[in-house]
């Protein structure tokens, strides 16, 4: 046998270095979301509510400057792992732990108002969109698919809602005070997660 102590430590020691190098590759933040303390954000919206609910769960949520999560930005577009997202409402649905926040309260918001906004699609892993843009073609070329790797769904930074004619509507009119912004020409299903810092 030639796996004794020596060879766990050494292996210990390579693991140590990946997660150090992997924690390294994540690109500085430029965008802070943390401005919890502030109580408001620059549009006078109620991100600070859902950000202060994900900082005491003991984390801290921030942008890269290329608007991506730094808790998630070493795993990859499309290879972030159930585990490191959080779950919108009650569903199945999962996101970036501030957006699942915020979507869930624009929801149960919008239920108060009489409006249902469902969710037809969330965070979308890699194969998916690789699928997605096989059978609605890239976007680039008239389809209806990001190409795979670069999707705001790969991030769990996008939610797709099923909205018919008066959520749409209350959507355009409110979306943007959760952080979500209807920002794709032809996809009025597509809300990303954009907070204002
Ligand atoms: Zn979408």
């Amino acid at each position: 046998m030639r796996v004794g102590i020596e060879g766990i430590t050494s292996r210990i020691a390579d693991i140590q270095s990946r997660i150090i190098s992997l924690q390294t590759q994540a690109a500085p933040p430029a965008t802070s979301v943390t401005a919890a303390t502030s109580g408001k954000s620059a549009s006078g919206t109620a991100f600070a509510n859902v950000l202060s609910d994900a900082v005491t769960a003991g984390k801290t949520y921030k942008l890269n400057s290329k608007g991506i999560p730094t808790d998630l930005a070493a795993y990859g577009n499309g290879k972030i792992p159930a585990s490191a997202l959080e779950q919108v409402g009650t569903g199945r649905h999962k996101l970036w732990a501030p957006a699942a926040e915020s979507l869930t309260r624009l929801i149960d918001d919008a239920k108060r108002d009489g409006v249902t906004v469902g969710i037809t699609d969330s965070y979308r892993p890699y194969a998916e969109q690789v699928d997605l843009a096989h059978r609605k073609g890239l976007y680039s070329q008239g389809g209806l698919a990001a190409k795979p790797g670069t999707s705001e769904h790969g991030w769990g930074m996008a939610a797709d809602l099923d909205l018919n004619a008066k959520a749409l509507t209350w959507m355009r009119a409110n979306g943007e005070k959760y952080g979500f912004d209807e920002n794709v020409p032809r996809e009025t299903w597509h809300w990303a997660y954009k907070p204002k810092s």
